[in-house]
């Protein structure tokens, strides 16, 4: 068991090691066992992660809604991959579109002053997934691109943004991959 005790595919055992909600989005698939684990398998599931990463739901979420999450997942994949497959960009373009962050200019006539409002956005799936696609958007034309790493562990697909100040992060955690690498290596200098 690669996980052992730290990640089940029960609710709330998600992953947030990325750094960045859109790492930690596509790191809703894992691997266990050497498989592939889609923490992501029902509505259910996709309800806890929004509540994992504090986006509160205004109301349930219906299969379409879960399958345009994992289409959008698996473009945005992709295009932190370093593809640039044109199909994932327009994808990914489309949910952008749905982007409405609800800014609001207001004049306060006590103030004689203008003032720039955050309204409540509406806590929908799909404008959940517009914040994403913009998110990613963002983070792929960002001077941090270059700092997304893919765990060092060639058993793990875990993604992270490497925030730390020698840029030397190699595991998505070291609970997780960094301990057992080092354990394999020690192992191995007992065995030589
Ligand atoms: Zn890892």
């Amino acid at each position: 068991m690669i996980y052992s005790g730290y990640m089940k595919t029960t609710n709330n055992n998600f992953v947030l090691v990325g750094n960045h909600i859109v790492i930690d989005f596509v790191n809703t698939q894992i691997m266990e066992d050497a498989l592939l684990v889609e923490l992501l398998s029902t509505q259910e599931d996709l309800k806890s992660w929004c509540e994992s990463v504090d986006y509160e739901l205004d109301k349930d979420i219906t299969s379409d809604e879960l399958a345009s999450v994992i289409e959008l997942r698996q473009c945005i994949y992709n295009c932190l991959n370093a593809s640039n497959n044109q199909d994932d960009i327009a994808k990914i373009n489309e949910y952008i579109s749905k982007h409405r962050p609800n800014n609001l200019l207001t004049f306060n006539k006590a103030q004689n002053s203008f003032n720039l409002t955050h309204e409540r956005c509406a806590h929908t799936i799909e404008s959940l997934l517009g914040k994403l696609a913009y998110e990613c958007a963002k983070l792929l034309c960002s001077d941090q691109v270059k700092n997304i790493k893919n765990c060092s562990n060639p058993h793990c697909v875990l993604m992270f943004l490497d925030t730390s100040r020698t840029k030397k992060r190699r595991w998505c955690s070291m609970e997780i991959c960094g301990n057992r690498a080092k354990a394999a290596k020690h192992y191995k200098k007992q065995l030589s």
